[in-house]
């Protein structure tokens, strides 16, 4: 189920991709939230080892129960200050950055750990209230405070668009997100803006085929989440 699944998706990238000439590549990260370490192992075998977690406790029980290849383990939802701590040694890369609150605690972290943490900046570019993420207007000035961190490095950006029954509504805010995205490689040294982190299920492949080079897919390779 999962393997065809899988295929299914990796073959609707490629073909999104190739609808507008795209010859790159777009990762794939594999949302294994509200499901069990089990299918976490098996996506490993499938050779996806790109995870999204939201939760930093329920990822954090989900890795100390794996086993299988190395992961890419990224955390895509909302972070609140008071996990930062845990967060840190967790993460190879944390999408959801979006206040200097954040930024400073994360430098905090990471200090102590001797890493360099990687981040995107989440921009709220549709100005959802229910979503977290900064506004237009905060970030040049967050991406410039970031700029003076020596313990995180800014990869790029990450933004969700709100549902629409019609995904091509999304387009226009995956537009925005790309012309903020290369904006942002002349601020930066060459080569660390490198992930514009856009689409899910149900519009995956419109951010595709707007420039995303990082989708982030759970229902449409492990179907519906079931919350107990
Ligand atoms: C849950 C989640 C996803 C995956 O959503 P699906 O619709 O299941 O593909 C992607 N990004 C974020 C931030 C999420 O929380």
């Amino acid at each position: 189920m999962i393997e065809e699944s899988l295929h299914a998706i990796q073959q609707r990238m490629a073909d999104a991709m190739a609808s507008v000439g795209r010859v790159d590549t777009a990762l794939l990260v594999a949302v294994t939230k509200n499901h069990p370490v089990a299918t976490v192992e098996e996506i490993a075998r499938l050779g996806c080892t790109h995870v999204g977690e939201n939760r930093v406790q329920e990822a954090k029980e989900k890795q100390a129960l794996y086993k299988g290849p190395d992961l890419v383990w990224h955390l895509i939802g909302h972070l609140q200050v008071n996990k930062v701590r845990q967060a840190v040694p967790m993460f190879d890369l944390i999408h959801s950055v979006d206040s200097i609150k954040l930024l400073d605690e994360i430098e905090k972290v990471a200090t102590k750990h001797d890493k360099v943490q990687d981040v995107l900046l989440q921009v709220n570019i549709a100005r959802e209230a229910s979503k977290s993420g900064m506004s237009v207007e905060e970030f040049p000035h967050i991406r410039e405070y970031a700029k003076t961190l020596p313990h995180v490095r800014i990869r790029g950006l990450m933004c969700m668009a709100p549902f629409f029954d019609d995904p091509e509504e999304a387009r226009p805010i995956f537009r925005v997100a790309k012309a903020l995205f290369e904006d942002m490689k002349s601020y930066f040294p060459d080569g660390e803006i490198e992930y514009l982190s856009m689409g899910m299920t149900h519009d995956f492949e419109v951010a595709l085929q707007e420039g995303a080079n990082i989708v982030r897919i759970g229902t449409a390779i492990f179907g519906e989440r079931v919350y107990t």
